[in-house]
């Protein structure tokens, strides 16, 4: 069967959301949002475990208390989101190393000055030069303060994987302010994602009915040519557009998941490409009793391993939701991958493993764990999209640029807030508008060819 509409929007996460509503503010809706899976939200999601809900996606308001005002903290004011301040710049002072010592806090301290130094002294030469030789890769590979003591890859991790604040401005942080806030809200982060879908779509107590969203429905194929688009779902339905809007996540981008015809350009596939991808898990574990210390400076801890990446970074959820025996700890990339591909029961044993290192034998085993594989979702393909920090504007545009009638959209389009949530949600905003633009073009355009006539 085949439906005309204005725009199709493949994906209803929050650029998806934000796009979708724009269109209907502005008269477009006659709209249809294709989502693959079975509800709202795509990197935002939260799940019930151990009596709370955590947050397998996004989990901070990042970019709070500074000049402008983050619109996903706006937001979240307006709804009443329940959110803690977080504060992980001191996780640099509570480092265990095998043996369950903490490191000194003047050891700590100056491995993280050193790695600071480091990173800006590599960027630098990576700015400077184009490390395309290979003098120039040895020159980069040999720089003496290379992270090789676990402390030392302790905080090259905490620093690459998490900070960066430090070294280079932050586009988040300078504009929108240096504070985050973690979401501790049953609701979960994605109520934010409802109550920008209720002010355009049919809802219902917390239910969208609206049939302008088609849940369930995985996107496998866009025809487009001068004239429109052809959009074919997997269960065989073909949605007919004016326009697409694809919010896909890069990783997605770069499967196989959705074939475009006629294929997008060589400068388009290359930007989708070369486009890094973060993987970043989320581990929860639950315990029958804390045996970690709580109190002040004691949210975020580290451990370091010969490994650079192995369990290192832990957190208690004693401050999102007190008495709930919750520790996260967060994997990446490499790490993130291999756990993927392994049992649970493997990755609790390998956990357990390091907790009794920091803490000793006597700790209780966990009771539950629970693993996200944001990896192996054919629907996410990755976390977030990850731009060098001396990254070419040039290749964020080209992924951003329409080809024809097909629109792009999502976290990894902002030029300069990828990876985060207002950055998703501010991509959805600038896409509409140019989208919204084109159409009064061409009708502009049309209108002309029949005077002409
Ligand atoms: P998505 O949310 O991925 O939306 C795209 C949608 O498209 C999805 O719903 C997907 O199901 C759908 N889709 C995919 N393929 C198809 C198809 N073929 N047909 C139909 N639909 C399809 N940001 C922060 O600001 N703070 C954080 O603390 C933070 N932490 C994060 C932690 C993790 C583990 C992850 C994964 C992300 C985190 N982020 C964080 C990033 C943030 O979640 C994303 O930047 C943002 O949610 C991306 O939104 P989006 O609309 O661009 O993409």
């Amino acid at each position: 069967k085949s439906t005309r509409s204005s725009v199709v929007i493949v994906g209803a996460g929050v650029s998806g959301i934000s796009a979708a509503k724009i269109l209907a503010e502005n008269g477009v809706d006659d709209i249809v949002i294709l989502e693959a899976s079975d509800r709202i939200g795509g990197r935002i999601r939260k799940e019930e475990f151990g009596g709370v809900t955590v947050e397998l996606g996004a989990g901070w308001i990042a970019g709070v208390g500074g000049k402008q005002s983050n619109p996903v903290w706006e937001l979240a004011c307006q709804s009443n989101l329940r959110t803690c301040f977080s504060d992980y710049s001191y996780a640099r002072y509570n480092i265990y190393d095998r043996s369950g010592k903490i490191f000194p806090s003047g050891i700590a301290a100056d491995s993280y000055k050193k790695a600071v130094e480091s990173a800006i002294q590599r960027l630098s030469q990576e700015a400077n030069h184009d490390a395309s030789t290979a003098h120039d890769v040895a020159v980069l590979a040999e720089t003496p303060s290379t992270p090789k003591t676990p402390i030392e890859l302790a905080i090259d991790f905490i620093l690459h994987d998490f900070e960066m604040a430090e070294v280079e401005p932050i586009s988040t942080y300078v504009d929108f302010g240096d504070r985050e806030f973690l979401v501790a809200d049953d609701r979960g982060y994605e109520h934010l994602l409802y109550k920008i879908a209720e002010t355009f779509l049919l809802t219902s107590e917390g239910e969208i009915l609206d049939n302008r969203l088609k849940l369930n429905t995985v996107v496998r194929e866009l025809l487009h040519s001068r004239n429109g688009v052809l959009v074919t779902t997997e269960d065989g339905c073909v949605y007919e557009a004016n326009y697409v809007i694809l919010s896909v996540s890069i990783g997605v981008l770069q499967s196989n998941l959705i074939s475009i015809r006629p294929p997008l350009p060589r400068w388009k596939i290359e930007a989708i490409s070369n486009c890094d991808i973060m993987v970043y898990t989320k581990i929860f574990l639950k315990f029958p009793h804390k045996f970690w210390p709580c109190g002040p400076e004691k949210e975020f801890f580290i451990y370091a391993h010969e490994r650079r990446g192995y369990y290192t970074f832990w957190q208690h959820m004693e401050n999102a939701y007190p008495g709930s025996n919750i520790l996260v700890v967060t994997l990446t990339n490499g790490e993130s991958k291999r756990i993927e591909a392994q049992s649970d029961e493997e990755t609790l044993r390998e956990a357990m493993e390091v907790l009794r290192n920091m803490f000793g034998p006597d700790i209780p085993d966990a009771t539950d764990i629970l693993v996200p594989r944001w990896w192996n979702n054919r629907f996410q393909r990755g976390s977030y999209s990850n731009y060098p920090i001396y990254a070419d504007h040039q290749q964020v545009n080209d992924i951003k640029a329409p080809v024809g009638r097909v629109f792009f959209t999502g976290e990894h389009t902002s030029e300069k807030f990828s990876g985060y949530v207002h950055g998703a949600y501010l991509s959805g905003i600038d896409t509409s508008k140019a989208l919204l633009d084109e159409i009064r073009k061409d009708k502009e355009r049309k209108t002309e060819n029949q005077a002409f006539l």
